[in-house]
């Protein structure tokens, strides 16, 4: 029988094992075990559960435009556990010139697609509101190499749109500069829009109008564009480890080295112990795949090596709701 070891138990690992699972539980003949360096499985999913309340230390939602953490959802029987944003209190705000000012509505990823709310919000100088207007006439450009964020937003939309936009709504989720991200790794939909509209106004405007028309075509569902599960990410982890009774789980097995090639690999563990497998699943951080690549793809290892890192740290904060007296709008 074929053996896989899956290195590391964050969600990538967990749900390469849950595929394996399912294709033993359809008869497939695997045998799969999963090495944990740590004590817990989840890796940067880590949701705390605490007098009452759920406190993820890692990511707290998913986005439902890309349909894999809801098909793993329904998959794992948790599909009604999910929760989306509530629908009364959409505002986001962007702390500038030492207040909170709400953004416009009709943002479509950061993209106007509604003028008056646009032509009257103060969140924009109306020097920026015009920057930005030029996107209608801007032309495309003409090759295709890849540039920064940064450089994307300024050319299209101006200064303001990056440092009130661009900056706190979309490098914010990268933890990241938006001066050193490639706007082609991380937000690739922009790429494509002015690839093919020129203006991102323009395709926004044609990518809301073609989901309205295709709303009608397909089933309803409740799923708004950030959904998580009633009792915190954790249920995912938890669901997949439950649901998986054939694939071995173990923590506090770090990885040190792996060599051999397809069909015939060795992987080593710190402190000692050995495990053969004829395929492995790296699952790990990018630059610890590097390191344990190095020796086998001195190639991929390289590629790895490129991908930045930065550390973070999350504050959770909990308030009395009589200390408010609005109605935590946002
Ligand atoms: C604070 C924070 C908030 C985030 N918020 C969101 C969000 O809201 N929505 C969203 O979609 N994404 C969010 N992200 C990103 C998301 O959490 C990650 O992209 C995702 O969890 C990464 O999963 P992974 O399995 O690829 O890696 P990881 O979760 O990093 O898992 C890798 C695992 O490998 C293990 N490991 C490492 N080295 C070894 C070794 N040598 N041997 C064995 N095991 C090893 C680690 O212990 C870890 O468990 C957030 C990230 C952070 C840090």
């Amino acid at each position: 029988m074929k053996k896989i070891i899956i290195i590391g138990g964050g969600i990538a690992g967990l749900a390469a094992a849950y595929r394996i699972q399912r294709k033993i539980s359809s008869g497939t003949p695997l045998e799969c075990s999963l090495l944990e360096g740590g004590d817990q499985f989840g890796g940067k999913i880590a949701t705390e559960r605490s007098e009452g309340f759920i406190v993820e230390r890692g990511p707290d939602s998913f986005i439902s435009q890309k349909p894999a953490a809801i098909q793993l959802c329904e998959q794992l029987g948790i599909a009604d556990h999910l929760v989306g944003t509530n629908a009364g209190t959409p505002s986001t705000y962007v702390y500038t010139g030492g207040k909170l000012v709400s953004m416009p509505d009709g943002l479509s990823l950061m993209i106007p697609t509604k003028f008056l709310p646009f032509a009257l919000t103060p969140l924009f100088s109306w020097a920026g509101k015009i920057r930005m207007a030029f996107d209608l006439v801007i032309p495309k450009k003409v090759d295709e190499s890849d540039e920064s964020l940064a450089s994307f937003i300024r050319r299209r939309m101006g200064e303001e749109a990056l440092r009130k936009m661009a900056e706190p709504m979309l490098a914010g989720i990268y933890a990241s500069d938006p001066e050193t991200m490639s706007i082609g790794s991380t937000f690739p939909m922009f790429v494509e829009t002015e690839r093919k509209y020129r203006s991102l106004i323009i395709g926004m405007l044609a990518r809301k109008k073609a989901m309205l028309l295709n709303a009608n075509k397909r089933p309803a569902n409740n799923y708004t564009l950030f959904m998580t599960l009633k009792d915190g990410l954790g249920e995912m982890v938890e669901a997949i480890i439950k649901k998986s009774p054939d694939i071995q789980f173990q923590s506090g097995a770090r990885v040190e080295s792996i060599s051999g090639k397809e069909g015939d690999w060795c992987v080593k563990l710190e402190g000692g112990g050995e495990n053969k497998a004829d395929a492995l699943i790296l699952a790990t951080p990018g630059h610890i795949t590097a390191q344990l690549l190095q020796p086998v793809a001195p190639n991929a290892a390289e590629i790895l090596k490129q991908i930045k890192y930065v550390s973070t740290a999350t504050v959770t904060l909990a308030y009395k709701r009589e200390g408010f007296s609005h109605a935590l709008d946002g």
